[in-house]
């Protein structure tokens, strides 16, 4: 089996990590889906401009991860749903006793719900066409732990656990289910955190990648999204079959402190 020919949705996809992943999926010749919340122009133009880069079939679906039926509304549309990577995701950072309510509950709609719902529906398809490949883009923080980082911190954990529950209802199945683990990627995600993180600790934009951000990373390096993607395609590989329920961490080292 290679991944040429078969059918991507990779959830958050319109920027950073889940673009990059889709891109290095739509080069090894996977027929992609995009999907974000928004409806834009440019959300449309950057699946043609990718369908005409890697001369694969690249379509946008607009659907709102943080709402269950929407979550399934992306996979009906899909049509079909090879490969499904759980890439969407947002971040709040504050004390837990100051973290507002609706922040935990969206955090954990999109970054841990939503993938209940897109796997919930795409199994029964990956089981009907004999193949699947689930991966879930949780993060360095689904292993461990930061302070202020309450709700993001519980949902992938939480998703470290969901991969491995579908892990084992898979197993007998030619369908694997893993989680990818990055560390910090400069992405808009990370980008939205310096200024708070500037402010907070008195220290200029450079300072706070090195010191605050990287700190944890001992490779003191960001992972790249085509890193990212690079592992992903990985997980959809012959190689990887008998890889299910694991995490791999892109993360420069992080884990291993
Ligand atoms: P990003 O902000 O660039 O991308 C997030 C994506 O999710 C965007 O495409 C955005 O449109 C989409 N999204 C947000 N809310 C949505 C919703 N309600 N419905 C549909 N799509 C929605 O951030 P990123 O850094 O690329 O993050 C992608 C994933 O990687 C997230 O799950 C994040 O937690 C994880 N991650 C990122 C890092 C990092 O350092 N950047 C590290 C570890 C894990």
């Amino acid at each position: 089996m290679t991944i040429s020919g078969k059918t991507a949705v990779v959830t958050g996809s319109n920027s950073g990590i889940g673009l990059g992943v889709a891109r290095e999926l739509a080069r090894a010749g996977a027929r992609v889906v995009l999907n974000s919340f928004t409806d834009r122009d440019e959300d449309h133009a950057i699946a043609a401009e990718m369908a005409k880069e890697f001369g694969v079939e690249v379509r946008y679906i607009q659907a709102d991860m943080s709402k269950a039926e929407e979550c399934r509304g992306l996979i009906e549309k899909a049509g079909a749903c090879d490969i499904l990577v759980n890439n969407a995701g947002i971040q709040h950072v504050a004390p837990i006793d100051q973290f507002p309510t609706d922040k935990w509950d969206a955090i954990i709609a999109i970054n841990l719900s939503s993938a209940f719902h897109t796997t919930a529906a795409a199994l029964p398809i990956m089981r009907a066409a004999g193949w699947g490949r689930v991966v879930n883009i949780a993060s360095a923080h689904g292993l461990t732990a930061s302070p202020y980082k309450s709700a993001y911190v519980a949902a992938k954990h939480g998703i470290v656990g969901m991969t491995k529950a579908v892990a084992l209802e898979t197993a007998e199945e030619p369908i694997t289910c893993n989680a990818v683990c990055p560390g910090y990627v400069l992405t808009p995600l990370v980008e939205a955190q310096i200024p708070d993180t500037m402010e907070k600790y008195n220290m200029g934009r450079d300072e706070v990648i090195k010191k605050v951000m990287l700190e944890r990373q001992p490779s003191r390096e960001f992972a790249t999204v085509e890193q990212l993607g690079g592992t992903v395609n990985f997980l959809c590989s012959d190689a990887a079959a008998q890889i299910t329920g694991t995490t791999i961490s892109v993360d420069g080292g992080w884990t291993a402190l």
